[in-house]
């Protein structure tokens, strides 16, 4: 920072339910296990919400949050030895581990019963910088722009991941229901991956960008029943649930086949109710999944630069978080909110 001045913009929240506040701040300084990480672009997402309305347990304030963070390297800690200053490089939810736990001893680091969440357990993105732990890094290819970059760090896993986990083959029926943030993502996933696609909407007017994406059907929710369509198609082997509708949830596990699954990654505020004669009659289950460590981040933005999967994205400079985070949590960004600080 010879030269350069030694404070950075950030937008802060002081308290839960708190506005966010632009300021000065002092750059941090990495330890000695950290990066530090000046910031290209930083996605708004959904989850941002338990920070800025506190409803993440155990969170404390000031805390800048932010967890879709796309940049370069710009110091390193004296203990880290795998990354370099000007690489590039991201960070998504998975925000650190502590290697000593049981979870962490078996290498299941998302489980780890220390774990960090970027933006949450520490400060985040939406600032001109950022240190973070470096086993929460993952490089970003070359062809990747940092905008497009930084919602594959939690978008992009989420779904990216959830589906080459599942059970699914190439041939298979997957359904997406959804088509926002995380479905227009997933459904270009299930595409490159080899599926047959479903997407599934309340809204007819997604089928033309649906279609546009990857997918082989489209499935109208208002005038259709979903599940009554999926079965005949032959039953949906995985369907991603990305809407945060217990509603929706619950009418989809009529669609599943034999040993299907629909997994859940749009996280619904209320329960979700299911007939349990669904499950037994096709073997089936409804299951969650959640984000992934730095490297299955790092596998998503690789498979995305392979495939050309890209984010749908609005672009705001910081000094905009305010009206840029009123797009997202009010639905109306098509699709995902990134920051350029
Ligand atoms: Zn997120
Ligand atoms: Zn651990």
């Amino acid at each position: 920072m010879w030269g350069v001045s030694d404070t950075m913009h950030a937008a802060v929240i002081h308290e839960a339910g708190g506005e966010f506040e632009l300021e000065e701040r002092e750059i941090p300084t990495p330890d000695s296990n950290e990066v530090r990480i000046a910031v290209d672009a930083c996605g708004i997402c959904h989850s941002d919400e338990f920070v800025k309305a506190g409803t993440y347990p155990g969170i404390s304030y000031p805390r800048i949050p932010g967890h879709e963070i796309a940049g370069r390297i710009d110091a390193v800690g004296d203990g880290v030895s795998q990354w370099s200053t000007d690489d590039r490089v991201g960070v998504g939810w998975h925000g650190g581990h502590c290697f000593t736990c049981e979870a962490c001893r078996r290498g299941d680091f998302k489980m780890c019963d220390n774990v960090e969440t970027t933006g949450v357990t520490y400060d985040g993105g939406y600032a001109e910088y950022v240190t973070v732990p470096a086993e929460a890094v993952a490089a970003i290819p070359d062809s990747l722009d940092a905008v497009d970059a930084a919602p594959l760090l939690c978008a992009g896993v989420t779904t990216f991941n959830a589906l080459r986990n599942s059970d699914a083959l190439p041939g298979e029926l997957v359904a997406v229901q959804g088509v926002g943030g995380l479905g227009h993502l997933a459904i270009q996933y299930a595409h490159a991956a080899g599926f047959e696609t479903a997407a599934i909407s309340r809204s007819p007017d997604k089928e033309a960008l649906a279609m546009e994406l990857g997918a082989d059907h489209f499935i109208n929710a208002t005038e259709t029943d979903p599940a009554e369509q999926l079965q005949a198609l032959g039953g949906a082997k995985v369907v991603l649930a990305t809407a945060p509708s217990s509603d929706a949830i619950e009418s989809i596990v009529g669609g599943i086949g034999t040993d299907g699954t629909v997994l859940v990654v749009g996280v619904p505020d209320e329960p979700v109710s299911v007939d349990a004669n669904q499950l037994v009659g096709s073997r089936g289950a409804v299951a969650g999944w959640a984000s992934g460590d730095a490297r299955d981040s790092q596998d998503t933005l690789e498979f995305s630069s392979l495939r050309e999967v890209t984010p749908q994205i609005e672009t705001y400079p910081l000094s905009e978080v305010e009206s840029a985070y009123e797009r997202m949590i009010q639905n109306d960004a098509r699709f995902r909110v990134v920051l350029e600080p």
